[in-house]
């Protein structure tokens, strides 16, 4: 028998629990709060028969140019400091996360996180060997700063965050930019959800605030229009294009040119910010049944806060259960949610928290599931 040699990082290659409970959740018959899946009636119809065929040529590895043209200028209206040069297309924003993993972390570097963080994120640092340092929002000198030791990154989702839905204060961005800008600490912002946003709320990317330090900030086109695309972008300081660049090359030459030219097609609509509106309007509807849903069942159970965007209510159970063991009893009865755990850096601190996604789940859905789940929750306590 053949004795194989894998790398040393495989060991820190653990299976991910979302996977195997997506591959339980897509079942027939299951009521899904699990996944941060979009709305499926939300998926525009797409004509492929007009497309050139030339986009089934290899291309750029930074991109088509006219979606990257079209990137930094919806950027710039958000006040971020870009060109088209700083913009690189990315097969899915969790490719970002693998590049800017692959251009920073070795084996013990120190990385600023919120601890939750969304797990994906984690997962894929701990990979590269991470060292993570928690990161309070309320108090980033201590994380940022780490006495004379400073991180060499800190990623953040300050927009919506997966999982708990928050929203940085501009007080907080502001704050914690200023002190990035002092420490040097290079700042890798994520921001798929910014679209999906159902109040006024300050929502300026902390990477427009930046002064000095690298930065790079991404975002998605899955979860305001088709996730099955596999499409995102970043835009970085220019210190850090030229790396992040030969990281993509390197890693799949170039993301799908079907895909940016769907993407494309979508986003020249003159009906694109229409539809983008009335998408939010869609999710404040399902955020607003869920919440009412909530305080029906859970008042008595849980704490949480109703988010102000996003995907996700973030539930703080009043008692301490293993939410790792309630998702087994919960899927048994064709339910599944998020358990907090592995978010956390430690993950103890998360087992008694749940994130439970309300866009996929249709109202009825959303009414069977969350009385079971909190039927279930009551007999564990
Ligand atoms: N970052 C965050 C915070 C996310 O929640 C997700 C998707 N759940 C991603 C990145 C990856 O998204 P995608 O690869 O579909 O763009």
């Amino acid at each position: 028998m053949s004795v194989i040699s894998l790398s040393k990082r495989v060991s820190n290659l653990h299976s991910s629990p979302i996977r195997e409970v997506l591959a339980v959740a897509n079942k027939p018959g299951m009521i899904s709060f699990a996944g941060g899946l979009p709305s499926a009636d939300s998926f525009p119809r797409m004509d492929i028969l007009q497309m050139p065929r030339q986009m089934l040529q290899y291309g750029p590895s930074e991109g088509e140019p006219e979606l990257r043209d079209l990137i930094a200028t919806e950027l710039q209206n958000i006040e971020l400091d870009v060109k088209p040069e700083n913009i690189i297309v990315l097969s899915g924003s969790q490719q970002g996360i693998d590049l800017v993993a692959k251009l920073f972390i070795d084996h013990g570097t120190r990385v600023a996180l919120q601890s939750p963080s969304y797990l994906a994120a984690l997962q894929a640092f701990r990979f590269y060997g991470m060292h993570a340092v928690a990161l309070d929002p309320d108090a980033p000198e201590q994380a940022l700063s780490g006495d004379g030791n400073h991180p060499a990154l800190a990623y953040i989702n300050p927009t919506f965050q997966n999982p708990t839905g928050h929203c940085w204060s501009t007080q907080q961005r502001l704050q914690f930019a200023s002190l990035a800008d002092k420490t040097g600490v290079a700042v890798f912002e994520d921001d798929p959800y910014r679209d999906l946003v159902y109040e006024q709320i300050d929502r300026t990317p902390v990477c427009a605030k930046l002064k000095k330090t690298s930065w790079i900030y991404q975002s998605s086109f899955s979860k305001n229009l088709a996730p099955g695309l596999r499409l995102g972008f970043l835009a970085a300081s220019d210190d850090l294009v030229p790396y992040l660049l030969r990281l993509k090359q390197a890693a799949d030459l170039h993301s799908s040119r079907v895909s940016q030219w769907l993407v494309l097609q979508e986003l020249n609509k003159v009906s694109r910010a229409e539809q983008l509106h009335t998408l939010a309007a869609q999710y404040l509807l399902k955020r607003d049944h869920f919440q009412a849903l909530l305080l029906e069942h859970f008042s008595d159970l849980a704490v949480w806060q109703v988010p102000t965007g996003g995907l996700f209510f973030w539930l703080k159970l009043n008692t301490t259960i293993n939410t790792s063991e309630l998702l087994a009893s919960a899927i048994s009865q064709n339910v599944a949610f998020m358990p907090g755990e592995p978010f956390f850096l430690d993950p103890q601190s998360g087992y008694s928290a749940i994130r439970l996604n309300f866009s996929h789940a249709s109202a009825d859905e959303a009414t069977k599931g969350l009385s079971v789940l909190s039927a279930l929750i009551r007999n564990n306590t």
